[in-house]
């Protein structure tokens, strides 16, 4: 997308640039968030998911690195970067706070920034299902790093993680925790469904705590009365699971296909329902969820 946000300004995004020394970059002391907005043209208008949510966490995930910005700012200037940039096809908004001092002590720096930039989108994963292996990496324990906030430097273990699992052939891994509990893929949360009951792993289980997630539990506890039970999840429980399905704000709802060399059935009525009507809330049909999405006029 063409404008960025970068020390408090709109900028050109090929004007947007920082410092070969900036702490961040060295010691991955940044924070970053991750939303999706949907462009109806014939309405002159973007839908945003969750805004409130998102900014939240954001705000949250700053505490770790000492930057106290306040969630109202984040959602204000994100919808001000929305006004600016004016998409006219669906996109990702990438927002990040990170130490911005040049110092190289590695330690939380005092000095920080909060910049945004966007991309258009399509479907991250293909939509009509994913093969998955089980990651060789672990997913790291929360003693080590605070696993609530997004932390860039956390990322490496995903990036190891979905590169092996593309270089097998599979188009997305799973990560088993310290504890040896299934909890969640490489940039997505995990649902399985067993005996027409939805489980997902806890947030004891060193997830992210997904907004997605969050979402899918409470469409399917008052929308199809399905019982959740978030719980700790074991491999082999995957493997004859009903039904399994991804889900995160770049893969919306994702049916899993296969485990390693395990297929999953084909037929998924309640991945198929949840997908549905996550889809239409997402798109603003639903009243009922109308405080979940922003409507920002162009
Ligand atoms: N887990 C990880 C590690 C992630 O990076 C993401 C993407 N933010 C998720 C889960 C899903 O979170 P959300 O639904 O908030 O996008």
């Amino acid at each position: 997308m063409p404008i960025a946000f970068l020390q408090k300004q709109f900028i050109p995004f090929q004007d947007a640039k920082l410092s070969i020394a900036v702490h961040a970059l060295h010691y991955g002391t940044a924070a970053f968030g991750g939303m999706r907005g949907t462009v109806f043209p014939e309405k002159n208008e973007i839908l945003l998911f969750r805004l409130d949510k998102h900014a939240k966490r954001l705000s949250n995930s700053s505490k770790y690195i000492n930057y106290d910005i306040s969630p109202d700012y984040i959602a204000s200037t994100i919808v001000e970067f929305v006004k600016q940039n004016k998409p006219n096809k669906s996109f990702y908004i990438r927002p990040l706070v990170y130490n911005s001092s040049l110092g190289i002590t590695p330690k939380i720096q005092d000095e920080s920034d909060f910049l945004i930039y966007g991309l258009e989108l399509d479907d991250y994963l293909p939509p009509d299902g994913v093969r998955c292996s089980i990651a060789s990496w672990q997913r790291q324990a929360d003693v080590s790093l605070p696993l609530r906030g997004k932390i860039t430097g956390t990322y490496i273990t995903s990036c190891l993680a979905k590169t092996e699992a593309l270089s097998r052939g599979f188009d997305e891994a799973l990560l088993i925790n310290s504890n040896g509990k299934v909890c969640e893929a490489s940039g997505m949360n995990l649902f399985l469904v067993r005996d027409g009951k939805l489980i997902t792993p806890g947030v004891d289980q060193d997830i992210l705590e997904g907004i997605t997630r969050d979402s899918i539990i409470q469409i399917a506890r008052e929308e199809l009365g399905l019982e959740v039970i978030e719980r700790s999840v074991d491999k082999t429980e995957l493997m004859i699971a009903d039904e399994v399905f991804l889900t995160g704000t770049a893969a919306k709802v994702t049916p899993v296909k296969q485990i390693e060399q395990f297929l999953l059935p084909n037929d998924r009525p309640i991945t198929d329902k949840i997908k549905a009507k996550f889809n239409d809330i997402t798109q603003g049909k639903v009243s009922k969820y109308s405080h979940w999405i922003t409507r920002i006029k162009i």
